[in-house]
């Protein structure tokens, strides 16, 4: 772990946060997503997040926040920042995806604490970035890093989620 520390290199391994979302999600839909196949923006799920993104909290002050083209933040605010996601389903990679925004932030001076929402089940997950968690972001920008520079997709596994994915036709038709 310390020699993946000394050498860690952030201004290189940094990338799109949906990306790390992705990587724990399935390293196959990662690499597809990273050669430029994409088609979540067709899919009603995303689209049905990014309303309840929009309409879910009327009485708060909102900024959206994008930095370098890579992390899309949906709310900013004074001491935290929110993702607002549709259901909790992936939660592990929305948890790694907001980990990373505030690993992000934090390499440009900005420390803050972050919130998941989920409206539609009425819950909120708390997210700190600790140095278990600054190490687990690294970890996983160095694995994104070898997942897209593999001239293949990675190996076919099973999901419990593949029938619900955009990729579904790639990989099982
Ligand atoms: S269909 Fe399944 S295996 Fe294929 S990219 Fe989606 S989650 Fe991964």
């Amino acid at each position: 772990m310390e020699t993946l520390r000394q050498e860690f290199d952030f201004q290189t391994l940094r990338t799109n946060g949906i990306k790390v979302n992705y990587l724990y999600v399935c390293e196959r839909k990662l690499w597809f997503f990273d050669r430029g196949i994409q088609m979540e923006s067709k899919s009603d799920k995303v689209l049905m997040g990014k309303l309840l993104s929009e309409y879910s909290y009327p009485a708060e002050e909102k900024r959206e926040l994008l930095i370098d083209n890579l992390i899309n933040i949906d709310i900013v605010g004074d001491d935290q920042i929110r993702e607002v996601k549709y259901s909790n389903r992936l939660a592990h990679a929305d948890r790694i995806q907001l980990l990373y925004y505030l690993y992000y932030l934090k390499q440009i001076g900005i420390e803050k604490k972050g919130i998941i929402n989920y409206p539609k089940m009425r819950k909120r997950e708390e997210i700190t970035l600790t140095p278990e968690a600054e190490r687990e972001v690294e970890e996983a920008l160095v694995r994104v890093r070898e997942i897209v520079s593999m001239e293949k997709p990675p190996e076919l596994k099973k999901k419990p989620y593949c029938t619900k994915c955009a990729y579904f036709e790639f990989c099982w038709s």
